[in-house]
């Protein structure tokens, strides 16, 4: 089937959108504000580098402002285009309504392959980039908050941090203006796993509602479960990571940009990351047989496959082909709107990346709400809690010496128990408590009604009824 022309990917997302909207009872003319995308912002701005000015084009969207400030990452990559950031932009405002995170939804991009640069040009560059958006407000502590994407990181938001500073010295709130900090410089614990961890307590959820599990066929838990993930970077790792070392799921594939490896023993995904940072590619990676054209593995047998790279990766092209009775869209866009009705009619469950990714906007909202409280999360209670655990433990003792051998604590008790959470561990059960919600939203929906199909539409459905509550409220 080459050559199929297929929407482009704010049109998929458009489609999917026109979808679930059919379903509801929205008032004439609320639809068509809330698809569209409210404003791009395109600059194209010169570096001076290795003796010549250098130009790059970059892009702000603005999708929703029905509340504020809008949230949305920053990527760099080749195939940045208006059309990808106002897509990805649109995802945003139905993420955060899903997750409940109080943002309307944005994204930027700046078409650079990072990789073909220092790290001090690229610093050049991240900042010049920054300098526009800011003096635009389009980087704002109450406006605009970035975060990381495909090709940033703690790195690039740190330097973004930096010269919103320099621009605007006397604001005290200037570290919000941007989340995914590294935790030294206004960051917070947790906030790079966050988008993986996110995945895994999705796929625990999923897994903890049987009647949805039955509908892929599979059963039981994530032990023992073949997985098959696209893209080892930071959200392919740290997804494979926790759910082979925390879950017991088997890593059977890895499909990086230089081709894939397989084994169906599973593999060491730490060894598999250590090994692409020395070598540039999975190729030669003692933990499986390689395969060239990776992009195959996705039509490889297994029962979860993680689509962790980029959009459109599962198309008309392949979705027929596809074995896995279970996707779960790490990545953004990575089903592209023909290949879901594909998918839809082969019974392939697919959890979207509304939902699935948004581990990465749920932890950005706790490290923009530290910041502008200025206060680290559990500096105050901490102590005191470990304290009043200290008194119950005191009376638990003198009950153990009190009855012998009758009764005694079950060891290891008294250190767990005793222990206070630190940021780490109250962002970790934040994330998991707006996991666990925001599916068993989607899911309520989708068992509910019979014409809803899918848990895309029944997320859709959920995102596109609370922006248009948001709408109402303000009387429009
Ligand atoms: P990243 O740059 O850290 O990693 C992307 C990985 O995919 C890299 O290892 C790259 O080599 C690989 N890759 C690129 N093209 C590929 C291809 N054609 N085939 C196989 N592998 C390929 O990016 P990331 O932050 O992990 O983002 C990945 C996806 O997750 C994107 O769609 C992004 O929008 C989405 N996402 C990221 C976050 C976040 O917090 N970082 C949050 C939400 C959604």
């Amino acid at each position: 089937m080459t050559g199929v022309i297929e929407p482009s990917f704010r049109e998929s997302v458009d489609l999917m959108f026109d979808r679930a909207v059919r379903l509801m009872d929205l008032p004439p003319g609320l639809e068509e504000k809330i698809k569209v995308c409210n404003a791009t912002y395109t600059v194209r701005f010169g570096v001076r580098l290795r003796g010549s000015i250098q130009t790059f084009t970059g892009y702000r969207s603005v999708h929703s402002e029905h509340m504020e400030p809008v949230k949305g990452g920053i990527r760099f990559a080749m195939g940045v285009n208006q059309d990808e950031v106002e897509a990805l932009a649109a995802l945003m405002t139905y993420k955060c309504a899903l997750v409940e995170t109080p943002f309307g939804g944005s994204k930027g991009g700046l078409r650079i392959d990072p990789r073909e640069y220092e790290e001090h040009e690229l610093e050049q560059i991240t900042r010049r980039f920054a300098y526009e958006l800011a003096k635009r407000d389009l980087i704002h502590p109450s406006q605009n908050v970035p975060a990381p994407d495909m090709g940033t990181g703690e790195r690039e938001m740190a330097w973004i941090a930096d010269q919103y500073r320099r621009m605007n010295t006397t604001d005290i709130n200037a570290n919000a203006c941007v989340t995914g900090k590294p935790a030294h410089a206004g960051g917070i614990q947790g906030r790079v796993e966050a988008t993986g961890r996110g995945v895994q307590y999705a796929l625990r959820e999923f897994f903890r509602h049987p009647d949805d599990v039955a509908r892929t066929g599979l059963s039981g838990k994530l032990d023992g479960k073949r997985v098959i993930v696209q893209g080892l970077g930071n959200v392919g790792y740290h997804a494979a990571h926790f759910l082979s070392t925390e879950d017991g799921a088997k890593i059977t594939g890895i499909v990086e940009r230089d081709g894939g490896l397989v084994n169906p023993k599973g593999m060491d995904v730490d060894a598999v990351r250590d090994w692409v940072a020395q070598n540039g590619g999975v190729q030669g990676c003692p933990e499986g047989s390689f395969v060239p054209d990776g992009a195959k593995l996705l039509e490889e047998d297994c029962d979860i496959l993680i689509p962790a790279a980029i959009e459109g990766v599962i198309n008309l092209e392949n979705a027929a082909r596809i074995k896995a009775p279970l996707i779960i869209e790490a990545a953004n866009g990575p089903v592209t709107a023909g290949a879901d009705e594909v998918l839809r009619k082969m019974g392939v469950v697919i959890i979207p990346d509304m939902y699935a990714n948004a581990g990465g906007v749920t932890v950005s909202y706790f490290e923009w709400v530290k910041n502008l409280s200025h206060i680290r999360f559990g500096r105050m209670q901490r102590r005191q809690e470990e304290a009043r655990h200290q008194l119950i433990v005191d009376e638990l003792q003198r009950l153990d010496e009190h009855l012998g051998d009758a009764w005694s604590m079950t060891p290891n008790f008294k250190e767990k128990y005793l222990r206070g959470a630190d940021e780490l561990e109250l962002v970790r059960s934040g994330l998991d408590d707006t996991m666990r919600i925001a599916y068993q939203s989607m899911s309520e929906t989708w068992h509910r009604r019979d014409d809803v199909e899918d848990l895309r539409t029944a997320a859709y459905i959920v995102a596109i009824g609370r922006v248009a509550d948001s709408y109402r409220a303000k009387g429009l």
